[in-house]
């Protein structure tokens, strides 16, 4: 097949890197991708938040589908955009990436739908923000109403920072003062057709920049996927209770979702809530849900993209878990530094079951430099934890960033009896 995936991230990367490996030979060409992408397939320099740009792409060049990975180009209807052009595209409309690109209107389909989620105030003033906070008490949850590249949320004990951060937002479209969900974190990522969904295999991502949980949010640290400590019948349980009645009630109001729905969710006292929907693959968990895939990714994007997902082989998983670390510049998530050498990484991706996933990188004469915040993951799988874990930071260790912020503590607890 030939296929057209949108992005320059380490979610990117790690489709691809997941396309390549299957047995079918695909030509692949990734719009804009990245240094590291570059050295596995094709790259073009288009603008992918351009719907008439990338469909003109696609059909001169015979693309079979378009595999959108960030959520800047759906929020900017380039789904509709191939649609309206005939080109098979997993990832859902505009209209239906609101699930992720607004709060507010999450909310609201979760409300019509029945699905379990915190509850929630929007505010358009201070004085409404300071309202609510009264109302729900510390620790403090403020969120941006729209995109903020995962940085538009806080949870704080500290009232005058919660302040701030809604200030900050207020100015950029609203924020939304949430009920704080206390337990623990699953990302579930679900394949739908509008219709029907399915489900790939849960992941843990790590939010904080700082070990044991510490410091500010940020895109993400690390992940490791399965999850030995989840209980019995929970993929079932967020098919019946969150994903299939989500996708049902956007059929309904004729914005159907088409693409990946992401689950994020967290396991309270008194049961699964949402804390968040995400209209695309996540990253740090796309690294580690991907490669343990035994199905082929792209004869499931493509059934999704063409509604025939009901007759399409279901996804399996291999016996393996993966573990990614991330490696961050000094200064992230404030002010990322920029332009220092990146080293090591031919070293890092020989360590059995190891490879990497680019997000910030660029090939210069004198080899890799580090060019925004999250620079790369690493990828390790192996029989058990213990086993990955160790082959992820051997990798890690092995590459040099002046200042580069490592999370020590990824994957550490998988044990049932931690949780
Ligand atoms: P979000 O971007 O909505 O996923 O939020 C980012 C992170 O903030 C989540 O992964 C949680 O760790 C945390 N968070 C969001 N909402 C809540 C909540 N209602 N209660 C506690 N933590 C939350």
């Amino acid at each position: 097949m030939k296929i057209l995936v949108l992005g320059s991230g380490a979610r990117e990367h790690a489709i691809i890197t997941a396309l390549l490996s299957e047995r079918a030979e695909h030509h692949i060409v990734a719009a804009p991708g990245n240094a590291g992408i570059a050295e596995a397939v094709e790259t073009v320099a288009l603008d992918p938040t351009s719907g008439a740009v990338v469909a003109d792409y696609a059909i001169e060049n015979g693309i079979e589908l378009v595999v959108v990975g960030p959520e800047a180009p759906l929020v900017a209807g380039v789904a509709d955009a191939l649609h309206t052009r005939g080109i098979a595209v997993f990832g859902p409309s505009a209209k239906a990436a609101q699930l992720e690109g607004s709060k507010a209107f999450a909310k609201r389909i979760m409300e019509a739908a029945g699905v379990p989620t915190g509850a929630a105030v929007r505010a358009a003033t201070l004085a409404e923000v300071e309202q609510a906070l009264d109302r729900f008490g510390a620790p403090y949850v403020v969120k941006a109403d729209g995109l903020a590249a995962g940085k538009g949320v806080i949870v704080t004990d500290d009232r005058a920072a919660a302040l701030a951060h809604a200030e900050h937002y207020l100015q950029q479209g609203g924020v939304l003062i949430e009920e704080h969900l206390a337990g623990q974190e699953i990302s579930l990522f679900l394949l739908s057709d509008g219709a029907t969904v399915v489900p790939l295999s849960p992941a843990q991502d790590y939010k904080r920049i700082g070990d044991g949980d510490t410091g500010p949010n940020t895109g993400g640290m690390g992940a490791y996927s399965p999850l030995p400590w989840a209980p019995e019948g929970l993929v079932d349980e967020v098919i019946d209770t969150v994903a299939l009645p989500t996708v049902r009630q956007l059929a309904s109001e004729d914005t159907p979702f088409i693409g990946l729905l992401y689950c994020g969710l967290i396991l309270t006292e008194k049961g699964l809530r949402v804390i968040e929907f995400n209209a695309r693959f996540g990253d740090p968990e796309t690294q580690v849900v991907l490669p343990r895939l035994t199905t082929p990714l792209s004869a499931l994007l493509y059934a999704a993209a063409t509604g025939t997902l009901v007759s399409a082989p279901p996804p399996t998983f291999s016996d393996d878990v993966a573990v990614t670390v991330v490696l961050a510049s000094a200064g992230y998530p404030d002010t990322p530094h920029t332009g220092r050498p990146l080293t090591g990484l031919a070293e890092a991706a020989a360590v059995e079951g190891v490879h990497l996933c680019h997000a910030a990188t660029a090939h210069t004469d004198e080899g890799f430099v580090a060019t925004g915040g999250r620079v790369l993951s690493v990828v390790a799988t192996g029989p058990d934890f213990t086993v990955a874990r160790e082959r992820a930071y051997r990798a890690i260790d092995l590459i040099h960033l002046e200042g580069g912020q490592v999370r020590r503590d990824i994957a550490a607890r998988v044990d049932p009896a931690a949780h």
